[in-house]
């Protein structure tokens, strides 16, 4: 999983998820994948692509919502930030108690 986009196989586990329907409106017509947080270089490093690139990254969400959806995910994406900041600790912890 180093590609630096979502896999197809990922793609069609989001679309399950989201039962082929926009996560926000409902809607089912020009449906597009989105990455909650943001798929850049930057978060790629803090985060981990395999991160970035999972399923639970990935919104469904349709065409006209998706320009409006760094407003729309605000909360998803400061919660699901935070979740994985601790996990992130946690793995450091680990660490420097072993060492
Ligand atoms: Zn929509």
């Amino acid at each position: 999983m180093d590609k630096p986009y979502f896999i197809k196989e990922t793609k069609i586990e989001i679309y399950k998820d989201f039962d082929g329907k926009c996560g926000h409106c409902g809607s089912t017509q020009a449906l597009e994948f989105h990455h909650i947080i943001p798929n850049t270089i930057l978060n790629r490093k803090i985060y981990g692509n395999e991160r970035i690139q999972s399923k639970e990254n990935g919104f469904l969400i349709c065409k006209p919502d998706h320009e409006k959806a760094n407003i729309i995910l605000k909360e998803k994406r400061k919660a699901l930030k935070q979740k994985w900041n601790a996990q992130i600790n946690r793995q450091r912890e680990k660490i420097l108690l072993q060492g």
